[in-house]
């Protein structure tokens, strides 16, 4: 199998599939993974063949979002077709629908799920998502229960929203034997005055869990850390804000809810298209040369001045 290497020398061995850009949530910060497509989606046929083509160029790991994947009444075939082609699958979601298919998607080959969870606080919940907690949590505890391992608990933090709730996240993902990752608010191009009312400093932060820690890893992935903390709770922080060492170690590709391939989530105008191609019955060779040239255009989105 080939490593497949970026102009910037970054090894790629992961794609993200953003399955659908329809959601059941409506949480106001939402960066929607940087898209303004149409409104089309890949089907299992093509979301199969992208993801062989991928791992034949080496990508290893596979995460779907969306919007919501649950949404997708396909969404335990993909997870089946797609899963014995790569090392893992995973998946960002809501954990609305959690109840009713983690088993399944345990059966299906879906290895561990991320579950965004802002706040414990019912008010809260439903002021950010629009909705209520009980499917979440609910949610949470079946992924646990059928070994969706580990369940990672992605908390974006907002000031004056959930800031003050760290604390308690980390002690509820001790509790239900998961890991909890902190998340800096991130600004796209149209959420310049949301950024500027929320945004908030995770570097003070860090400082503290790293004081509370025994242990402190990092990741390959964008240099990533993980505090093992004293308490036994673990917390991993994605810090990428006009941060040029996450950009430096980022090894992911990215796939649109309507078949382009993306360089980069903050980058909207380079993008090349690829189910195009596989409807217009293109050979092998022109979508494999279309994914080469998404990986080409990649470029690191913040650097040092
Ligand atoms: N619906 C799924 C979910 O909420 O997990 C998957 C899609 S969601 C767009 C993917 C991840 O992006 C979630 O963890 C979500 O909390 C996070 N996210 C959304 N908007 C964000 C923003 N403005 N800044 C940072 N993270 C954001
Ligand atoms: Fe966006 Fe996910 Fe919230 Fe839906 S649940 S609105 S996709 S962050």
């Amino acid at each position: 199998m080939t490593t497949l290497v970026d102009p910037h020398g970054r090894p790629i061995n992961s794609l993200r599939i953003s399955l659908t850009q329809r959601c059941n949530f409506n949480c106001f910060f939402c960066h929607h993974e940087g898209e303004h497509g149409s409104g089309d989606e890949l089907t299992v046929d093509e979301v199969e063949r992208i993801v062989k083509l991928a791992a034949e160029q080496g990508i290893t790991k596979v995460k779907l979002t969306g919007g919501e994947p649950l949404v997708r009444k396909d969404i335990v075939e993909i997870v089946r077709r797609i899963s014995p082609l790569v090392e893992e699958v995973s998946m960002t979601t809501n954990a609305s629908r959690l109840k009713e298919l983690a088993g399944p998607l345990k059966d299906a080959g879906l290895a561990r799920v991320n579950v965004s969870l802002h706040t414990l606080c019912p008010e809260s919940f439903e002021e950010i998502t629009g909705n209520g907690t009980e499917s979440v949590t609910t949610g949470i505890e079946e992924a646990v229960k059928y070994g969706l391992n580990p369940v990672k608990l992605n908390m974006v933090v907002m000031k004056g929203i959930n800031n003050e709730e760290i604390d308690s996240l980390i002690d509820y993902s001790r509790e239900v034997g998961g890991v909890l990752q902190l998340i800096e608010f991130q600004e796209l191009e149209d959420g310049v005055e949301h950024y500027d009312s929320y945004h908030y400093d995770l570097v003070p932060v860090e400082e503290d869990l790293e004081k509370r820690s025994n242990k402190v890893v990092e990741r390959e992935m964008h240099l990533r850390k993980i505090y093992y903390l004293k308490d036994g709770a673990r917390v991993e922080v994605v810090r990428p804000m006009h941060n040029s060492k996450f950009c430096a170690y980022c090894t992911r590709i990215r796939v649109t809810s309507d078949g382009k391939l993306k360089s980069c989530l903050m980058r909207d105008d380079n993008h090349v298209p690829f189910v195009s191609l596989m409807r217009g019955g293109a050979p092998e060779e022109e979508i494999i040369g279309a994914f080469n040239e998404a990986v080409s255009r990649r470029a690191p989105f913040w650097r040092d001045e």
